[in-house]
């Protein structure tokens, strides 16, 4: 019995060279075949050359009226020229490389060609030969992408073949109910208008709903391998005790905002799942992320177990350890901290109070996964700006525990539609509100030539009892010549302020300079910091008010949003300046953005469209799936639809068992048994 799943073999006309063509393309069955769609389509209609402007392509039908010349130059470069009387003008049509058209062209015959029309000199540059059986007038030709071992002409003959013979084995996957909700076309519509549209409007309908139905399967993919990971390792259920959460609540120096008190619930109510936590937490910059971690951590530790919270860089371990151990003194809590700059008796003393479990609380950098590190019972892992760690450092972590619940945390917005693909297989909570009485930043940008307004500025606020940082970034190619730079301006700010304490961070400073140049700042004894961008993550000092950033254009939006973030932490109106004299496009709209809106999840929406998905991830993480179809940037709003749909089915019928699933089912069921399931 025929089926979908046939190898392309079963049909005539493909043998083993084809088969391993095909094969290359990602083509297997038969099914992979229809579903194997045109990226793009030509417009084949033949049209009268007095209509044409210069540079459109465009099919031209005339009669072959002198003999064919080809003339061959260089190594393996040819050039076929024919002479065509389309109407009544002689026009000259020449194609490149396909010496195999001159048999196939005769001379006094009729001829159709697709190419580019030259207005100027009457001239064709022959794209290819249009023959009856591409529509010819009826005009949409389909464009696959192909390899050297099979031709484009092959390949549309192949999926009319398969057409024909398959078709009505075609079978819906989206629900019935999504299908009716958002008008999309039957399977079968879609496979034959993609591949053979009348027109333009055809083939962007049948694009549409093969688009949705590529991200909602790939949806149910992501929804599927959850549910299974949730079934496989059970996880810890820590049974947090409520009474003393809500007394630690009451003791902190302010009222959590609303998302902050949501996304504490959210995380706590999965802590208490006897299911594995695997949950991102992401939050503008400035937030107010830090509490919630210590919310969970203190849950994990009054369900009995140890807490860790690891981050990237020492100073930023050192800033909250000192915070947090302070935060949870009154409630008892024993914090401790493990970096690798401890001397060997305190490093002692800290791998024996975590083994013992008389630390309660670790805070730490990668020390902490190193294999010394042996826990009595960590219950919660929760790693900060997490996409500074590498997956297996992430991993190595959660194998510290007994399995430990893991949060992740970022203060890089992804647009949702990212978070969506990229973390598919994660729970999201969403930090979406500034604490009250946060001022918007006021950002200008200034021209290097303006420095100067800048500084009566700087002047102006730090005479209020403000601070600032300062900071350039690492432009030259060594690190000499940009550790000048940062000296130069360092020495220039002493100059101009002289009733001040101007320090300088750089990168290569010894870890204990830098924590006592951060400590000395956060202490307000240093009032402007002139660094590197080492002050880029997480840094709190709420008095510090402006952020000045030179050369600013060598800035990513992310990290400028990033740096920006240091300042406007407390109630006073906080400034920031970028000085920077763009020399393309983009860094110009990229300064335009920072000016127009201090909304991280804007700026990240607008870095994926002037850079695109792949740079604003970096390699490690960049994880994006490849969609045949569907742009997952493009179709933001239908990938969101998708995830939500795939999402509540998983909910609601986990085993796919109603008749308007079977669909999904059999469609999973065919990944696993042709072993794709996790790719
Ligand atoms: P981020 O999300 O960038 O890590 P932090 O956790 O460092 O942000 O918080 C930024 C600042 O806001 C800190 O000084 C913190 O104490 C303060 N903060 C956090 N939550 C609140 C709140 N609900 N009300 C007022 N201030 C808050
Ligand atoms: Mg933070």
């Amino acid at each position: 019995m025929a089926s979908l799943m046939d190898a392309v073999t079963m049909l005539p006309s493909v043998g083993p060279k084809r088969e391993s063509a095909l094969r290359q393309l990602g083509i297997v069955t038969v099914g992979d075949l229809l579903f194997y769609f045109p990226f793009r389509y030509d417009d084949i209609r033949t049209r009268s050359w007095q209509e044409l402007g210069d540079g459109e392509k465009v099919t031209l039908k005339g009669t072959v009226i002198a003999p064919l010349v080809l003339s061959r130059f260089g190594r393996n470069r040819n050039r076929l020229s024919l002479r065509l009387l389309v109407e009544d003008l002689p026009i000259v049509v020449t194609f490149f490389n396909q010496p195999w058209l001159k048999d196939k062209i005769e001379e006094n015959s009729e001829v159709a060609v697709f190419g580019t029309w030259n207005a100027k000199r009457h001239s064709l540059a022959g794209q290819r030969l249009i023959a009856q059986a591409d529509g010819g007038d009826a005009g949409m030709s389909p464009i696959y992408s192909v390899n050297k071992n099979i031709r484009q002409r092959t390949l549309v003959d192949l999926i009319h073949t398969a057409y024909e013979k398959y078709h009505g084995l075609l079978r819906e996957v989206v629900p019935d109910s999504l299908r009716t909700h958002y008008r999309l076309e039957p399977t079968e519509t879609v496979v034959h208008n993609m591949h053979f549209p009348k027109n333009g409007e055809e083939a962007r309908l049948a694009r549409r709903s093969a688009a949705f139905r590529e991200l909602f399967l790939f949806e149910c993919r992501m929804q599927s391998l959850r549910r299974d990971n949730n079934q496989v390792d059970a996880g810890l259920a820590l049974d947090y005790d409520l009474t003393a959460m809500r007394e630690f609540i009451k003791t902190l120096p302010f009222e959590l905002t609303s998302a902050q008190k949501r996304v504490v619930n959210e995380i706590c109510a999965d802590m208490k799942r006897a299911h594995h936590m695997n949950r991102l937490l992401q939050g503008d910059v400035g937030s107010g992320k830090t509490i919630v971690a210590v919310l969970a951590l203190f849950a994990a530790v009054t369900a009995g177990y140890q807490a860790a919270l690891m981050v990237p860089t020492e100073i930023l371990a050192e800033q909250h350890y000192t915070k947090i151990a302070k935060l949870l003194a009154p409630m008892h809590v024993t914090v401790g901290i493990l970096t690798g700059s401890l001397n060997a008796s305190d490093r002692a003393h800290a791998l024996h109070d975590i083994e013992t479990g008389r630390m309660n609380v670790i805070i730490g950098t990668h020390a902490l996964i190193q294999d010394t590190v042996k826990f009595a019972k960590l219950g919660l892992a929760i790693i900060d700006e997490q996409h500074r760690f590498g997956v297996n450092q992430r991993r190595a972590l959660r194998q510290k525990g007994i399995n430990p619940d893991v949060l992740m945390m970022t203060a890089t917005p992804i647009p949702r539609t990212l978070a969506i693909t990229t973390y598919g297989e994660m729970d999201v909570s969403t930090i979406d509100e500034l604490p009250a009485g946060r001022q918007p930043i006021a950002t200008t940008w200034l021209k290097s030539n303006q420095t100067g307004r800048v500084l009566t500025q700087l002047k102006t606020q730090l005479a209020t009892g403000a601070q600032a940082y300062v900071v350039t970034p690492l432009i030259a190619e060594s690190e000499a010549v940009d550790l000048r730079n940062a000296e130069d301006l360092y020495e220039r700010m002493q100059r101009a302020l002289p009733e001040y304490h101007v320090a300088l961070l750089h990168g290569q400073l010894k870890n204990q300079e830098k924590n006592a140049i951060m400590g000395a700042f956060s202490r307000n004894e240093v009032q402007v910091l002139v660094a590197t961008t080492v002050v880029e993550v997480g840094m709190d000092v709420p008095n510090a008010n402006m952020m000045i950033i030179f050369d600013a254009d060598r800035f990513g939006l992310s990290q400028l949003h990033q740096l920006r973030g240091r300042v406007g932490r407390g109630n006073q109106q906080a400034f920031c300046y970028l000085i920077a004299d763009p020399k393309n496009q983009v860094a110009i709209a990229r300064m335009e953005a920072m000016v127009k809106t201090t909304d991280g999840f804007v700026l990240a929406e607008k870095d994926l469209q002037l850079r695109g998905p792949g740079d604003v991830f970096g390699d490690e993480q960049s994880g994006l799936p490849h969609f045949n179809v569907a742009d997952p940037v493009g179709d933001s709003a239908m990938l969101e639809v998708a995830h939500d749909a795939a999402k509540e089915i998983f909910q609601d019928d986990p085993s796919l068992a109603a008749p308007d699933h079977t669909g999904i089912a059999s469609y999973l069921a065919e990944l696993k048994k042709r072993n794709q399931y996790f790719d």
